[in-house]
């Protein structure tokens, strides 16, 4: 760290202070056309960022200008989805200018932190996956890796959300109305994409098969670049995301026709496909504007990494040297077949020669399991859409199955298991294989996720192309989820004498082992915890208009709403503690405050059913004065990754309940844990790791393991044998479905009470219910032992090392990109 830290008062640091004062001003004026009489906080804010900007861009243009004078190899990056949040106070820290953006505003009579508020989140992302995105490249940066991200660039975010009458509702998410200062529109860099029509058979002038794809339609991608710029160091890097514009800004005829309606309307139709972000997360839908999103990025950027490798390169034998993609799921899968068309069609190279190019370049990542989530297109759409790359596709499965055959001969069961098309009625194009098929390496995104992944998904790609499944953990960058959303918790790892660059080197934390159990220390960080909850109960308070105590614990889940993830199961918990509160004032209890926040799809009604009810019972409970404001229970609205950084800093407790093999990985997880709260949850994704990492005696685990559940869909799983014989648990679902939480629609809650009965529990909330009671009891023991307590959520802080995206990205670069970094020179 260069600057911003340190108690000596720095030169540098004023001079750049007044420099920025003055680009601020400078920006209101010039830019903005504002006198500082006439500006809102919104102008000031966007001033600020611009002149923050100026800097990025300095060194943005000496590290392209240096990846290109050196030919480097660039790892690619395409994800359908980036959640980026908000960007001001993180690029500051990464610039190290905090000390000198703070002097800049004060001086300038403005609130920093105010300030920063005027952002509205970049939310190009659902959930996880879409922040592991945004992590990674704030890790390549750090890293001094080259690398461009590729992604939409969606005019409409995830949905903003708002709760009437307890019930989700959503708006559209409008962060373009006003643009954002952190784009660079790069209209010279253009690409041009066709869809449609259909293939004709052709043969060129020395008698080769030539297929042509003709009468197809064609929209145009216009690239927007977001700056990123690494953590103490010269580096940025950019993400480049695509929005889509019509070829022609009029149809002529139709115009001249006077029909000056229809001649926009078609216009229309082109810029529909960067319109909006599927608000999806784990289903897949197989809706035709999807797949067309798909490949309008996907081309569009393979184009672009192209024409960047003609640049310097003349033979295509060398873009695997030059060039590494990384596929962010199956949702860009089609890459693979793009840069087979692109290979064979269009640069006239043979079939087994462009393969083994595409083969080299592509790495694939998985993210799930559920089967659900696993993306198929039918063959017929596809033929509709991309009718070219279908029939590649089917000449790659082709010679794919060939393989199967010599490994296997005589074995069409293991054909029909293994194939690209997935046959039957409806055929259709299973990506998951197509990736694993076009890739060199695959990986999973825990241990225990990678493992199920050789065993159960892909036992038969495992066998048979042994080394290709791997693992890599996911991570988080402690820039955002430390260092910038807890700056009290940082002000104290400082000023223990921890090295000042621990924010790049995470391992340094560790020191804070040796003084886990020092008393001083111990209350010098709940006294940071306790100011981050004081802060967060003004949050509180002004969403949900609830009072909550920053004395009771703080019980956070926080995550997409959906079933395997089971806020069903927290609910069923609440109730039970209601419950006996009721029936004894004096019980055992102590006093908390459940925290959610987790969007649902809009499409997904079980999971909006589950909103509805927590709202309602929190009402209830709430406005319960028999039990002394001994729980509370709110839902803040819109969670996004701004509230996460507000959320984060003041958790005690951290909910990580999924259905053991469900969850992937989880990366709130690591944030929680991060941020000194402790973990109540079950052996599933990287709980595991977090466990090995804190120890045993750090953290609460409860419930089936992975084994026990699939031995009870194996032998038959039935959710009233735990219903008939626990009266608890009975009690407070019946109790739940009563109509007493929801006078007005007395049956609002019975799709829950099917779901986890008749509809057979699929993600076993029944079984784990009463081990999730008992072990939440002896998280109260603890708590009330302060001191205990505060030992145990240091050494979660001192130990999580291992889930800095450093770390993540160091082996991908290693291991699977073999990706040089490239320092910047001054
Ligand atoms: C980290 C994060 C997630 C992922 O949370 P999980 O608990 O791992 O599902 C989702 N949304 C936002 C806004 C996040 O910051």
């Amino acid at each position: 760290m260069s600057t911003t830290k340190g108690s000596t008062i720095n030169l540098s640091s004023l001079a750049s202070s007044q420099d920025l004062q003055q680009s601020i001003q400078q920006h209101l004026r010039y830019t903005l056309a504002h006198a500082p009489k006439q500006a809102t906080l919104r102008d000031w804010w966007l001033s600020t960022s611009l002149a923050i900007r100026d800097r990025i861009m300095d060194s943005l243009v000496a590290t392209q200008d240096a990846h290109n004078e050196n030919n480097v190899r660039r790892l690619y990056y395409l994800s359908m989805e980036y959640l980026m949040g908000r960007m001001l106070r993180n690029n500051v820290h990464n610039l190290g200018l905090e000390a000198a953006v703070c002097e800049a505003t004060q001086a300038l009579g403005l609130n920093w932190d105010e300030l920063c508020e005027q952002e509205v989140d970049m939310g190009l992302g659902n959930g996880g996956l879409g922040r592991l995105a945004a992590c990674f490249l704030d890790s390549l940066a750090t890293l001094d890796l080259p690398a461009v991200g590729y992604g939409i660039y969606y005019e409409f975010g995830l949905f903003k959300q708002d709760f009437e009458n307890g019930k989700q509702v959503e708006h559209p998410d409008t962060w373009t109305t006003f643009g954002t200062p952190w784009e660079v529109v790069r209209p010279e860099y253009t690409q041009t994409v066709q869809f449609y029509g259909h293939v004709e058979a052709g043969y060129d002038d020395c008698g080769n098969y030539r297929p042509r794809w003709v009468d197809t339609k064609s929209v145009l991608g216009v690239p927007f670049d977001i700056p990123i710029a690494g953590y103490a160091t010269k580096t940025v890097n950019f993400l480049r995301l695509w929005s889509s514009r019509s070829t022609e800004d009029f149809d002529l005829d139709e115009f001249n026709r006077g029909d000056y309606v229809e001649a926009v309307r078609e216009k229309a139709i082109g810029e529909t496909i960067s319109k909006v972000l599927y608000p999806n997360d784990k289903t897949e839908n197989g809706k035709e504007l999807r797949l067309v999103q798909q490949y309008f990025f996907v081309a569009c950027s393979l184009a672009d990494i192209l024409r960047r490798f003609e640049r310097n390169n003349s033979d295509w034998h060398d873009l695997p040297k030059l060039a590494a993609i990384q596929l962010n799921d199956t949702h860009p899968a089609i890459a693979v077949v793009e840069l087979m068309r692109i290979l064979v069609d269009e640069k006239h190279m043979g079939w087994d020669d462009a393969w083994s190019i595409v083969t080299r370049v592509f790495a694939y990542t998985n993210h799930t399991l559920l089967p659900e989530a696993l993306e198929k297109w039918s063959v017929a759409l596809f033929a509709k859409v991309l009718p070219r790359h279908l029939q590649i596709i089917f000449e790659i499965n082709r010679r794919f199955l060939d393989e199967v055959e010599a490994k296997w001969p005589g074995r069409d069961d293991i054909k029909v298991v293994l194939s690209l098309i997935e046959e039957g009625g409806d055929k259709m194009v299973r990506m998951a294989h197509l990736a694993v098929v076009g890739s060199h390496t695959v990986n999973g995104v825990a241990e225990l996720h990678s493992r199920l992944l050789k065993s159960d998904l892909f036992p038969e790609f495992d066998a048979l192309y042994p080394g290709k499944l791997t693992n890599k953990t996911n991570g988080i960058t402690p820039r955002r989820w430390l260092y910038s959303c807890n700056p009290e918790l940082s002000k104290l790892i400082d000023s223990v004498g921890i090295e000042s660059d621990w924010p790049k080197n995470l391992e340094r934390l560790r020191a804070l082992e040796a003084k886990a159990e020092e008393a001083s220390f111990q209350q010098q960080f709940m006294a940071v915890k306790r100011a981050n909850k004081a802060v967060l109960a003004e949050v509180i308070k002004q969403e949900c208009g609830v009072e909550v105590s920053p004395d009771a614990l703080f019980d956070v889940q926080i995550k997409r709403l959906h079933e395997y993830k089971r806020q069903h199961l927290t609910l069923l918990h609440i109730l039970t503690l209601y419950h006996r509160l009721l029936n004894d004032p004096q019980a055992d209890i102590v006093p908390r405050v459940f925290i959610f926040g987790a969007k649902a799809a809009p499409g997904y009604a079980l999971a909006k059913t589950i909103i509805h009810a927590i709202n309602s019972v929190a009402n209830v409970i709430n406005n319960d004065a028999r039990i002394d404001g001994k729980l509370k229970v709110v839902f803040l609205p819109n969670y996004r990754v701004s509230l996460a950084s507000k959320i984060i800093p003041a958790a005690d407790l951290s909910e990580q309940i999924s259905t053991a093999g469900k969850e992937a990985s989880g990366t709130g997880n690591m944030k929680l844990s991060l941020n000194g709260a402790l973990t109540i949850g079950t052996l599933d994704g990287a709980n595991v790791e977090i466990k090995e990492e804190v120890g045993d005696d750090n953290i609460f685990i409860f419930g089936l393991t992975v084994e026990e559940v699939q031995r009870l869909d194996r032998e038959g799983y039935n959710p009233y044998h735990y219903y008939d014989n626990d009266a608890e648990l009975k009690n407070v679902l019946d109790w739940l479905c009563s109509g007493y939480f929801c006078p007005e629609d007395p049956h609002a809650f019975e799709p829950i009470r099917h779901s986890l009965l008749a509809g057979g529990d699929h993600f076993k909330v029944m079984a784990d219910y009463r081990a999730y009671v008992d072990c939440q009891r002896q998280v109260d023991a603890v708590y009330r032992n302060p001191s205990r307590w505060a030992q145990m959520a240091i050494l979660n802080t001192a130990r999580m090392a291992k889930f800095s995206s450093d770390r993540t990205i160091q082996e991908y670069a290693d291991e699977i990109w073999s990706l040089p970094a490239c320092p910047i020179q001054e």
